[in-house]
């Protein structure tokens, strides 16, 4: 008898008192460890792999090739268990959303975008964000704190529920890229997200390649070499201005890591070479970033960095003190960057109508909680 699934049905979402472990988030010698500590062989662990990171399981009952009363010794000790979705939404261009609740009812959205030859999950890295980029609708989230990296492969595997791939299919998948781009900043939560990065990597698994995974950073520069030399996924960087004091403005993180310090980490970054590029990426604000001669200047500080990049209407969020750019000078701003070699697609924003798109992303339930604690309050 399983009694796994009915504390994942029933379980309040505050089920911190569960005792059993979750197995989803630990790595292979982790996963080794529990085997060993209740005296099961390491192969144990290679089959659990199997069973919860190929076929998608969630409950032990259904792993078939383990005995029977082992199977009901580890669902005494162990869950399978993925966040709760609070809310799922579904754009009229195919995006979906969902909102997900963990454990001690913090909740993070995660996007999954649709594309022809490809399907990219938007997967975020914390609850929240503490850098306070102006024109970014998370940054104005107060409470943060960093997920752990079975909150973060959880977000993949109830995304891959959702979609219905189980057993992980070889090609044409719905589900074939994951960018770090969704709620937090990935490089502050870097033990985290690396070791949920080797999760979804791992080739017995999910199997997701690094050239199909890119982490974006507002620009933690001294954490990007070890990103590139551990994990060797593609780097994006979230560039938006071309001088400092804008930069410091619209993205605080530089008075930390100024642009010189910032492009010094890109060019050091491992594995870079023509056919690997950085992505850079550029929110395209009305009057304040959109200029020629800003353009100019982009072309100028990528110079002997192999990149491209990423021009990005500015999406609107209410209240948000920004406009984007009108349609004329985000061509012209593309055209300039274009022409001195660089490839500079405009993106199209996708999930606009449910809230998905870039920069978009917050907990509606955290918004809500706050104006109850300040109607609560005397
Ligand atoms: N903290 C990381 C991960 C977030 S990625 C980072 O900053 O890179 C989210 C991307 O969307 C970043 O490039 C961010 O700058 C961009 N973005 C934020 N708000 C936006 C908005 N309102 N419109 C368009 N892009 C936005």
């Amino acid at each position: 008898m399983s009694t796994t699934g009915h504390a994942l049905q029933f379980a309040p979402p505050a089920a911190s008192t569960e005792a059993r472990c979750n197995l989803i988030g630990l790595d292979r010698q982790a996963l080794e460890a529990e085997m060993a500590a209740i005296g099961a062989p390491a192969f144990r662990a290679r089959q659990l792999w199997h069973w919860i990171y190929h076929r998608g399981a969630t409950d032990f009952a259904a792993m078939t090739s383990l005995a029977k009363d082992f199977r009901a010794r580890l669902a005494e000790q162990f869950v399978i268990e993925r966040p709760a979705i609070a809310t799922a939404q579904h754009s009229v261009d195919g995006t979906r959303k969902w909102l997900l609740r963990f454990g001690d009812g913090q909740e993070v959205e995660t996007v999954h975008i649709p594309e022809e030859d490809r399907g990219t999950l938007c997967v975020s890295s914390q609850v929240g964000c503490t850098l306070t980029c102006t024109f970014c609708h998370t940054g104005t989230q107060r409470l943060v704190r960093n997920l752990s990296a079975a909150e973060i492969v959880g977000q993949v595997m109830t995304a891959r529920d959702q979609l219905g791939e189980w057993p992980s299919p070889q090609d044409g998948r719905l589900l074939s890229n994951i960018v770090l781009m969704g709620m937090g900043e990935p490089l502050y939560n870097y033990d985290n997200v690396a070791q949920a990065m080797k999760i979804v990597m791992d080739g017995e698994g999910i199997s997701i390649s690094k050239r199909r995974i890119t982490l974006s950073t507002a620009g933690v520069a001294p954490m990007i070499e070890r990103c590139g030399r551990e994990l060797n996924i593609n780097l994006a960087i979230s560039l938006h201005a071309v001088n400092d004091e804008l930069r410091d403005q619209i993205v605080p993180i530089n008075r930390k890591y100024p642009l010189a310090t910032l492009l010094e980490a890109c060019r050091n970054y491992p594995g870079l070479t023509n056919a690997r590029r950085i992505t850079f990426e550029y929110v395209m604000l009305k009057d304040v970033n959109d200029s020629p001669a800003e353009a100019r200047e982009l072309v100028r500080l990528l110079k002997g960095i192999p990149a491209k990049v990423n021009l990005i209407p500015f999406n609107p969020w209410p209240g948000a003190p920004f406009e984007c750019s009108t349609a004329a000078a985000i061509k012209r701003f593309s055209d300039i960057v274009f022409d001195a070699g660089y490839s500079s697609p405009i993106r199209t924003p996708r999930g606009q109508d449910i809230m998905a798109a870039c920069g978009q992303l917050k907990s509606a339930s955290i918004k809500k909680r706050r104006s109850e604690s300040a109607a609560a309050a005397p």
